[in-house]
């Protein structure tokens, strides 16, 4: 329960965080769109006679909101250019609020050379289709179009029709603009939501490793890369030894924690970014490894015994070990041989299986055994 309000409240976070993003982006655009409209507006005006007699003063306006499109589009582009999440918010507002005054005067201009309410039928429809507005931000920006177009409709004209169109034009920009926003909103939530089923589907709950999924995911994503690379992979397959008799003298949660130790060794042992680790049955681990000589796999498996004897846990056979041990598997295989990911599993699960054979706590590779403890527990030969 606790789990889910956690999961819930980070996906809110992350919801945010991508509708500001956009956001930024969406006004970034608009603002580029302006720098681009507003001389061709002029030029227009200028040539057509659109605005007739307003035309001078609106052109002051027109170079005033030029420059300031101008600076926008470029804090714009530095702010998502260098990633500054913490500036997408305040960098939309301030776009949105000077696009808002622009768009306004020239609605108020267009509106008073021919009266036709077209002009704040298209304000609106910015404000409904640009920005995601939501909650607060929503009210607030149509509550201000809503002002700014009435002041002008009833200024230049008590027209009740006028005055009826743009009550509807706004309530229905009230409208579409929560529907955009609770469809983002939706549909983002149901983006991570896959993402974290995704990532969940491919761990083990016990001990946070991949389960034999997981492997299977990274093994197709791995075996084209080192086809196309003439990389070698090595699987090390690792077995608990006599974990039964483990869970028999200590217990089943006691077994759990001996395999959530095992899994940490393991992790601490193979830490390039571009080694595998996982668990794929009740007491048995595989780590693949890239481009390994003989001499650097024996010594890695040799790493991974000693951290897990380091982990000091009682061996339920105390006559073998004083504490708990691994036997491990070695094979190699080259993709770009033509060797297939299946074979490389089965050899390392024949070699763990010659290590059991010969003894336990040992590691099998090529049919050569090292590190096997003379009279169970001794020196190494
Ligand atoms: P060997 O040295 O030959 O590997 O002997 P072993 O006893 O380790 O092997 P065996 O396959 O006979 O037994 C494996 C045991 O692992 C059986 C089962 O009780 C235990 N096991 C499997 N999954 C879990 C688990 O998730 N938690 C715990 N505590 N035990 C598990
Ligand atoms: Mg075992
Ligand atoms: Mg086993």
């Amino acid at each position: 329960m606790k789990e889910n309000a956690k999961t819930l409240l980070s996906n809110k976070k992350e919801v945010c965080e991508v509708i500001e993003r956009r956001n930024a982006v969406r006004t970034l655009i608009a603002s580029a769109v302006f720098v681009f409209a507003i001389p061709c507006l002029l030029l227009f005006s200028r040539f057509s006679g659109f605005l007739g007699n307003y035309f001078n003063s609106f052109k002051i306006w027109a170079i005033i909101f030029e420059i300031s499109f101008l600076a926008l589009t470029c804090a714009g582009y530095y702010v998502l250019s260098h990633n500054e999440v913490g500036w997408f918010k305040d960098y939309s507002r301030v776009s949105l609020t000077v696009q808002l005054v622009f768009l306004s005067l020239l609605c108020g201009y267009g509106y008073r050379y021919n009266q036709s309410i077209m002009y704040q039928v298209l304000l609106i429809a910015y404000f409904a289709m640009v920005p995601i507005l939501g909650g607060m931000e929503r009210k607030v920006y149509l509550g201000f179009t809503f002002v700014s177009v009435f002041v002008t409709v009833l200024a230049v004209s008590h027209s009740s029709t006028a005055i009826m169109e743009v009550v509807i034009a706004i309530i229905v920009d009230y409208a579409v603009c929560s529907i955009v926003h609770d469809t983002v909103i939706r549909n983002e939530h149901l983006n991570i939501c896959l993402k974290l089923k995704t990532i969940t589907s491919e761990k083990d709950p016990l001990t946070g490793l991949l389960n034999r999924r997981g492997l299977e995911n990274r093994a197709t994503t791995l075996w084209p890369y080192c086809n196309r690379t003439g990389i070698s992979l090595a699987a090390i397959e690792i077995d608990i030894d006599y974990f039964k008799k483990y869970n028999d003298k200590f217990g089943h949660p006691a077994g759990d924690e001996c395999l959530r130790l095992i899994a940490s060794a393991l992790g601490n042992t193979a830490r390039r970014y571009t080694d595998v680790i996982a668990r794929t049955g009740g007491e048995e681990f595989i780590v693949i490894v890239q481009d390994m000589s003989e001499e650097a796999l024996i010594d890695f498996c040799m790493n991974i015994r000693k951290a897990v004897a380091e982990l000091q846990i009682p061996h339920a056979v105390a006559s073998i070990s004083k504490y708990v041990t691994v036997s491990m598997g070695i094979s190699v295989a080259n993709p770009s041989y033509g060797d297939s990911f299946e074979k490389l599993y089965e050899n390392a699960d024949k070699a763990l299986y010659q290590a059991k054979a010969n003894g336990r706590n040992c590691v099998v590779y090529n049919n050569m055994i090292y590190g096997r403890m003379k009279k169970s527990v001794g020196t190494v030969i």
